[in-house]
This record gives C-alpha cells, structure tokens and sequence, in this order.
C-alpha cells in the first residue's frame, strides 16, 4: 500500500494517535523535567484549557464537515491551484505545499498580532499565565474559525494534495503541542534544534509580557521565517525561570483560567482606547 492510499484511508486513526501520543509524552516530561515552576493552578488550567479544545473541535465539525481535507479533494476536483497546473514530482509537491502551508502560518500569526480587532482574539492564546502543553491548543473559536478560512484560501491557492494537507496538520498538531511545553532541553541540544524546529525556548519568548519580546518568534514549526524576516529573538532578557508570560492587563484567574473569561477576552475593553504601540489596552485588572 503506498503512503498517500494509507494516509487518506486511516487519516483519523493518524490523528488521534499522534494527538495523544504527544500529548501524554509531553505531560510526562513536563513532570519529570519542567522547566519554570507554574503561576497558576494546573488542574484549573487544564480542565480548563482541554475544555477549549474539545469545543472547538466539536465547533469545526458542526461548521466545516469536511475541513481541510475536504477542500483539498475539492480543489483537486476543480483542477484549481497552483500544483494542478504544473507537472511537479509528488514528493517535491507535498515538501513544498507543507513549507508554504508553514509560511502562510506564520503570515498569519503575525496578522492577529498586528491588527486590533484580530489580536482581540489572539490575545486569548497569550493571556495564558503558564506555558505549557495545553496552551499549544488554547485558541479562541473565532481565531479557530478564521484560521481554517485561511487555510481554505491557500491550499485552494496551491492545490496543496490531500496528503499533504493531513502531513501538515499532523505536524503542526505536534510541533504545537512540543514548543509550548513547559520542558527543560540542555542548552546544546536546543541551539542545535532549533535551527530545524521551533523549540520550547524559543517560543516561550513570545509569550512574554514584555511587547517587544511578543513581537518575535512568530513560527509555528519551522524557525526559518523568523530569521528570514527579522523577527527572530533568541532569549527572554529576563531569564526563561524569572520572565513573565502572559498579558499586562489580563493577569487574574477569572480571565486567564477559567473558559468563560477566556471565551469573552475578546470583547473586552473599548475600540477606540486603541493605540499604535499601546496594544494592551481595556484590560480586566480593575474588574
Ligand atoms: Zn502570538
Ligand atoms: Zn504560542
């Protein structure tokens, strides 16, 4: 059986198993071998967080049925994208539709970083006070919902191979789960890994509360962007044990735990207290 017959036919099992595969590994390293003690309560978080995930899931199959997968069938259907048109070998067609896929992720997130009303909703993945395993799948619905919209647009754009699309959101899945874990890896090995993959070290940067420090380390899987573009930063100033992760003005349980603060972040604070350089405004300190 070939790799794209065994991909399509058993593409849940994949799923699944890979979810709580590293998801299980990770938890487990995390208590062996964490790297910051946590702020917060973590049973209170992680119910909390996986609550999220399962809603959002549950959210995605009610709105979008068929999700990626299906829109890749369908572009290919329609011969649409980029790959339809050119005779490309396979291989080198799903490399290249995972890397793009990468790059537009990476686009992505600088956008919700940039544009107010959609940091609005990112701001959700980042007023979380600790950093670890469960908060590589704490998104807001409405960032869950725009995402897969994107991803609609570029693997219509590509005509990125069904194969590829399970490749790529496997891997992601994965890579998310990996660099947000709260895991201590020997300096040695994480300069080296890094240079392939985005580490734990090298994400935690962005979760710090510190802006300018959030403004880098936008990749998801591969930290080639980043260095690419400018916004790589290689440590916290602070330390990774004394930095601060989260955001200014949302620091209380209530918003940054529990999922109905966590749901309504969004609409938090008015729109026109709004100002260049000044992003974490109508925080919910006070209330
Ligand atoms: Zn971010
Ligand atoms: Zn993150």
């Amino acid at each position: 059986m070939n790799l794209e017959l065994f991909i399509t036919t058993n593409e849940v099992p994949i799923r699944l198993g890979f979810f709580f595969g590293i998801f299980a590994l990770m938890a487990l390293w995390e208590v062996l071998s964490p790297r910051r003690e946590l702020v917060t309560s973590k049973p209170v978080r992680w119910v909390n967080n996986i609550g999220l995930v399962f809603f959002n899931s549950f959210l995605l199959r009610l709105i979008f049925p068929a999700a990626a997968v299906g829109m890749a069938l369908f572009a290919q259907e329609q011969g649409w994208g980029l790959f339809n048109y050119y005779q490309v070998p396979f291989w080198l067609v799903v490399l290249v539709s995972v890397a793009a896929m990468d790059f537009f992720i990476y686009m992505q997130h600088i956008m919700v970083h940039a544009v107010p009303a959609l940091w609005r909703l990112h701001r959700v993945h980042h007023a979380d006070r600790d950093f670890d395993v469960t908060t590589g799948a704490r998104f807001h619905p409405l960032e869950i919902i725009l995402s897969m919209l994107i991803k609609f647009a570029v693997i219509m754009l590509l005509g990125a191979p069904v194969v590829a699309v399970v490749i790529f959101e496997v891997i992601l899945n994965a890579t998310s789960m990996f660099n947000h874990g709260n895991v201590r890896i020997p300096g040695a090995v994480d300069a080296v890994l890094r240079l392939f993959i985005v580490t734990p070290d090298m994400h935690r940067v962005h979760h710090s509360i510190e802006d300018d420090e959030t403004n880098s380390n936008f990749g998801f899987n591969l930290p080639w962007w980043d260095r690419l573009f400018g916004t790589y930063r290689a440590q916290p100033r602070a330390g990774h044990e004394a930095m601060t992760i989260g955001i200014r003005t949302f620091q209380t349980d209530k918003w940054c735990s529990w999922l109905p603060g966590m749901l309504a972040i969004p609409f938090v604070g008015r729109v026109r207290d709004y100002a260049i350089n000044r992003r974490e405004w109508g925080g919910a300190n006070e209330q």
